[in-house]
């Protein structure tokens, strides 16, 4: 599944059709997780003003005034093509003026698209109640650790709790916890004021490393020219179950909490 740093990535990918002329539209009539209430017509003859990031979604600013909100669910992608063939799972696509198509493809139909007015964006359903963006100023440890206090549940899924933090999906969060040595069954609320701090930090070094590798490919993600992440091959724990742990060589850990795998040093993290 995308998570922030693969969407970041595809959202930098997708940058080189701003400011471009719209010129053909194409949308299937296949129902994606939810289906947008305004007709794609609407693009026509505008532009694509800006790519921002919000969480998980993606928001193309159009010069008509409204926005194409994209999400790529478990299986999506957001692709920059010469050519549009219309493959099975094209769920939409548009042309540009310099001929070049923006195409979503989406076989598992997770993920969606939707076309909003700007005034809308902040009141949209998935939008509205997300927590700060982890590289942001506003996810420090002096908000983090007020928001833990009163939390009994582990921390690895508090962490990817989208109220307390936006983007700290499966892989993310295991990695953040290995990297300060925090163990994922500790429950929030008796994490240290230290060990917030840490894990604030551990958080933001992990993200920022994601991105700057281009994400992660774990089945089938790809960035906006259709190549594989490269943060997978850096992984400590996530998906090592049993492999020695690159610290201390014991055999990693996997459990299931929050009906999601979690991977661990039972040495290294306590
Ligand atoms: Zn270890």
């Amino acid at each position: 599944m995308p998570e922030l740093p693969e969407v970041e990535t595809v959202k930098e990918g997708i940058k080189i059709i701003s400011n471009l002329e719209i010129k053909e539209i194409f949308t299937s009539d296949k129902k994606l997780r939810i289906n947008s209430s305004n007709d794609f017509s609407l693009l026509k003859n505008q532009k694509i003003t800006e790519i921002t990031r919000r969480a998980r979604y993606l928001i193309c600013n159009i010069s008509n005034n409204y926005s194409l909100i994209i999400h790529l669910g478990m299986s999506g992608r957001l692709t920059i093509g010469k050519d549009f063939a219309n493959y099975k799972h094209d769920h939409f696509a548009c042309q540009f003026a310099n001929d070049k198509w923006l195409i979503f493809n989406d076989p598992r139909r997770f993920g969606f698209i939707d076309l909003i007015k700007n005034y809308q964006i902040k009141d949209h359903q998935f939008l509205k109640n997300l927590g700060p963006e982890p590289l942001s100023d506003n996810f420090n440890n002096e908000y983090f650790f007020s928001k833990i206090q009163r939390k009994t549940m582990n921390i690895k899924t508090t962490i990817m709790d989208n109220k307390i933090v936006v983007g700290v999906g499966n892989i993310y969060a295991s990695e953040s916890l290995f990297d300060c040595k925090i163990s994922p069954m500790t429950s929030a609320n008796k994490i240290t004021l230290n060990q917030s701090e840490n894990l604030v930090e551990s958080i933001k070094k992990v993200i920022k490393k994601a991105i700057k590798l281009g994400g992660s490919t774990i089945s089938d993600y790809v960035n906006a020219s259709g190549e594989f992440g490269g943060y997978q091959n850096n992984f400590n724990v996530y998906n090592r179950n049993q492999k020695n742990c690159k610290i201390c060589n014991t055999k990693i850990s996997k459990i299931i909490q929050n009906n999601r795998s979690s991977f661990y040093c039972p040495k290294c993290q306590t």
